[in-house]
């Protein structure tokens, strides 16, 4: 058995009481030096990024384009991952 003993007695943490709660919380303080750009010429609007996005920071527009919204976006890069066209590349913020 490991130092920390069984699972049983860890304590209870990061409960979502409710879907889309994230909202509530300003994530992009949690960004550790980059961030997502989007090149809005190579943008095809396919909204992959919108769907995998884990916080409510990629904002769809009427037109289904997208812009990112910083205050909730904490830097993961899944966005530039899923992009099919490329189209958003990971910055250095500093
Ligand atoms: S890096 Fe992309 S996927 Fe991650 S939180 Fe920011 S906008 Fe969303
Ligand atoms: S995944 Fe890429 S091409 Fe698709 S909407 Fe997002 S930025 Fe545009």
């Amino acid at each position: 058995m490991s130092c920390l003993g069984s699972w049983k007695e860890m304590p209870i943490a990061t409960l979502i009481p409710e879907p889309g709660n994230s909202v509530k919380y300003k994530t992009g303080s949690w960004r550790a030096g980059f961030k997502p750009v989007i090149d809005h010429s190579k943008c095809v609007k396919c909204l992959m990024c919108w769907i995998y996005c884990p916080e409510p920071a990629i904002v769809r527009k009427e037109d289904d384009s997208v812009e990112i919204n910083y205050d909730y976006c904490k830097g993961c890069g899944i966005c530039a991952k899923v992009c099919p066209r490329g189209a958003i590349q990971m910055v250095p913020e500093r």
